[in-house]
């Protein structure tokens, strides 16, 4: 049975039609989920009782359960208990410009990025559409707001479940659902170059950010394993692609790892890298765990590597440093439950 927070407003209208019910109450039925907030199929007090009872057979309102809430000023992080048992995580940071919600996409992750918790603990299965639609509706409810924008940047490759983050992308998008701007929706891949120029063609048109996290193919394959099956070469015309097709700027995410990629000597490598490419870069200070080895940079080191681009006319900022009280790393909290 297809969980109804899984589907588009096309899809269910579509399918009320096949079915022999009005295209209109497809607006009722989404109307109680994402204006109302109400998931109890049985209030649905304007829709007649025979076709509440047909929505219950045909649909399952079933939802994800949030199991933990670690708070910090700015930031709550969210474990989420799946219908099957499975965990994830979701982290809402409260910015000057709004609450943004950094959702994750798989149970798990298998590109292995040796500075991530996450890829620590294999890819179980991906998310379906739903699991990551009430992300948002869930820890929206909980903090009584609305999420101002949304990063699939959490647990997994997003672009390793592609068609299920597509679908996602469509339905809080929608101004008759979640209304989430595509301007305010950034999908984060650690680069999968066929799928970056998938992407790059997908209509919506929503931003792109690439963990880049090297200057170079010798770094970034020590850390990331991907990068032996993609070069930074490839994976900068995928970009370069992509920013043509979309007119979109796109995000460099660097980690800076002390003493790994954090010169001023690679920052010039990257400056060279990034000569003619419509992109910036965040430069995100390193949460260290317990199980990985790599150290975080001093604020020396980020500072010096921060001047080195500037003074190559890059555009790069410093990310502000979220809950280091909490498990703010992404896949921390899951793999400590686990
Ligand atoms: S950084 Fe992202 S892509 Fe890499 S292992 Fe972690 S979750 Fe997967």
């Amino acid at each position: 049975m297809e969980n109804i927070f899984g589907i588009t407003r096309k899809n269910l209208e579509q399918d009320f039609v096949s079915l022999g019910y009005k295209k209109f109450m497809a607006s009722q039925v989404l109307d109680w989920l994402y204006k109302k907030r109400n998931y109890d199929v049985n209030m649905f007090s304007n829709i007649k009782n025979e076709n509440r009872e047909f929505l219950k057979k045909q649909y399952s309102f079933d939802l994800i359960r949030i199991e933990k809430v670690e708070e910090d000023t700015d930031v709550k992080k969210f474990l989420f208990r799946l219908i099957d048992g499975q965990k994830i995580e979701a982290v809402l940071m409260y910015h000057d410009y709004g609450l943004s919600l950094c959702v994750s996409s798989q149970v798990g992750c298998n590109m292995g990025c040796k500075f991530c918790e996450s890829g620590r603990l294999k890819k179980v299965r991906n998310l379906e559409t739903y699991e990551m639609v009430q992300q948002i509706l869930l820890i929206s409810d909980y903090v009584k707001s609305r999420i101002d924008s949304v990063v699939v940047m959490g647990i997994g490759e997003p672009f390793d479940n592609y068609d299920n983050v597509i679908n996602f992308l469509s339905i809080i998008n929608d101004d008759k659902l979640l209304a989430i701007g595509a301007r305010h929706i950034t999908v984060s891949t650690c680069g999968l170059v066929p799928k970056i120029r998938e992407y790059a063609d997908f209509p919506l048109q929503v931003n792109l950010a690439i963990s880049l996290h090297a200057p170079n193919d010798e770094i970034r394959k020590k850390i990331m394993p991907i990068a032996n099956a993609y070069s930074i070469k490839e994976v900068i015309n995928a970009v370069n692609y992509y920013s043509n097709k979309t007119n979109r700027r796109v995000a460099m995410e660097y980690i800076l790892l002390d003493g790994i990629n954090d010169s001023v000597q690679c920052a010039n490598e990257l400056a060279d890298l990034l000569k003619g490419v419509n992109a910036y870069v965040n430069l995100i200070p390193y949460n260290e765990t317990s199980h990985i080895e790599y150290k975080a940079s001093s604020e020396k080191q980020i500072k010096a590597f921060y001047d080195a681009l500037k003074q190559r006319g890059v555009d790069a900022t410093t990310r502000k440093r979220f809950g280091n009280k909490i498990s703010a790393a992404c896949g921390q909290l899951r793999s400590k439950e686990l």
